[in-house]
């Protein structure tokens, strides 16, 4: 089912869009498509259910909005009722499909409302109620709505699913599943992951897709090409705030993110780096809805150009001129790296990430290299090397060669056989003759 597209077209105008998109599309200053748009628009534009690995950052809203529009443009629609249902993880990556999508039907005549938590409740109802044609939400203010009152997705054309790995893992599942019941049978789905080696993607497609078609632009070993990605080894925390000081001051940046593990890891930074005059923000999941949107806002304007945020800004971010992403924190896994750092180095730009990474994090960092089958850069700040230089032995894998290892197992152990009680619950047992006897092959009768 891997789709093999052959002419791939350079322009917009070769996907024979309906006009209005075309002169949107103009207008944004999008002049060639990119690659996930180059492949997935004409597949999606035929009425095929897709399945997209692609990263934010690869143009895949617009690779998902364009045939969307382009179908409620050039059907006529007798139903009533949504027509197009779009389904986001965050509130923030729900206000920015909205956003494109403002700014792609401004010649057409089409309506779009979006539904996400922390807004009006009865708005966002009303809104339901005007048949707006395309519904941008998160999973579960939708859910909450449905449970006053089911909107109707009885007529609904097409549903798409974005960042549907991310919304797994926030445990969106059930919620996801129970929307997509609710819709029309016979709509098309278009299903947009940052990975395919998710299991839960693949089953939740299994479910929702029908004879779909993949798209796999990004698997996790393709490396971020346009994304230089660089290690620093630390001493500990404190040495890790003085290297993250230093690099805030002396690297080169329109606007840098820094990712910590904890909201509380968060909140510490804030001070010794404004300690260092460096105007900094925060941006983490314990904040209200109205502080998180204000910080959002200072960091798009450019007033604040540094943010200290924790994995809750990492996916579906889309600001410009985001080209430093540090790790001051190693991420717990490679599928959390990716995310972070597909924060920087979007369709144009070039973009630099630095990991910390401290002893107790060594092994953590060379498993995300080993999965993603690249090896950063070691780097080292020279008026700030601290004594940890790495491990002093390594192993094949790349992980520290500890003492641990080079404990011999038991002799004993060694020998050990697995014995299962089946294979004990038969031995001199007889066979009654009840027990019919076990065949043997026969040579054909010829
Ligand atoms: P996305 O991956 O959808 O979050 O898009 C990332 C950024 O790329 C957004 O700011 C889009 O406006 C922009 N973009 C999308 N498609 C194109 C294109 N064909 N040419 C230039 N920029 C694009």
């Amino acid at each position: 089912m891997q789709s093999n597209p052959t002419d791939t077209p350079l322009s917009f105008s070769n996907f024979s869009l309906a006009e209005p998109l075309l002169s949107a599309v103009k207008k944004m200053g999008y002049q060639t498509p990119t690659p996930v748009q180059q492949q997935a628009i004409p597949l999606a534009l035929d009425y095929k259910d897709l399945l997209v690995s692609a990263e934010t950052g690869s143009g895949k809203t617009a690779a998902f909005l364009l045939p969307t529009l382009d179908h409620l443009l050039t059907l006529t629609s007798t139903s009533f009722g949504t027509r197009a249902l779009i389904l986001a993880p965050t509130r923030e990556l729900a206000q920015q499909i909205f956003k494109q999508c403002q700014q792609l039907i401004e010649y057409t005549d089409l309506t779009i409302g979006l539904i996400t938590g922390g807004e009006d409740f009865r708005l966002q109802q009303n809104m339901l109620r005007r048949n707006t044609e395309v519904v941008i939400a998160t999973p579960g203010r939708l859910l909450e709505l449905m449970e006053q009152e089911i909107p109707n997705f009885t007529h609904l054309e097409v549903l798409i699913l974005d960042e549907a790995d991310r919304m797994l893992d926030m445990g969106f599942s059930e919620d996801v599943l129970s929307i997509a019941n609710s819709c029309n049978a016979q709509r098309q789905t278009l299903l947009f992951s940052a990975t395919l080696t998710h299991f839960g993607v693949i089953k939740m497609a299994d479910k929702v897709l029908k004879n779909h078609e993949v798209v796999a632009l990004n698997t996790l070993h393709d490396g971020h090409r346009n994304i230089e990605q660089q290690i620093i080894v630390a001493d500990d925390n404190d040495h890790k705030q003085k290297l993250l000081a230093w690099l805030l001051l002396n690297e080169t940046y329109d606007k840098a993110l820094v990712f910590t593990n904890s909201r509380i890891q968060a909140d510490t930074l804030r001070g010794p780096l404004r300690g260092q005059k460096l105007r900094v923000g925060v941006l983490h999941g314990e904040m209200d809805q109205k502080e998180r949107n204000r910080m959002m806002e200072l960091y798009r304007d450019g007033e604040v150009k540094i943010m200290i945020a924790t994995d809750l800004a990492a996916r579906g971010l889309d600001i410009k001129g985001i080209n430093l992403v540090i790790n001051f924190d190693v991420p717990r896994n490679g599928i959390n790296y990716i995310h972070r750092i597909g924060r920087t180095g979007r369709v144009d730009e070039l973009g630099l990430t630095i990991a910390l990474v401290k002893s107790t994090e060594w092994n953590l960092m060379s498993g995300i290299e080993r999965f993603l089958k690249q090896k950063f850069k070691r780097r080292t700040i020279k008026e700030l090397e601290g004594k940890y230089k790495g491990p002093k032995k390594l192993k094949a894998s790349g992980k520290a060669a500890g003492i641990k290892n080079k404990i011999e197992p038991k002799k004993a152990d060694k020998e050990k056989v697995k014995v299962r009680h089946r294979d004990q619950k038969n031995i001199g047992k007889r066979r009654t003759p009840s027990e019919p006897k076990p065949v043997e092959p026969q040579e054909p009768s010829t």
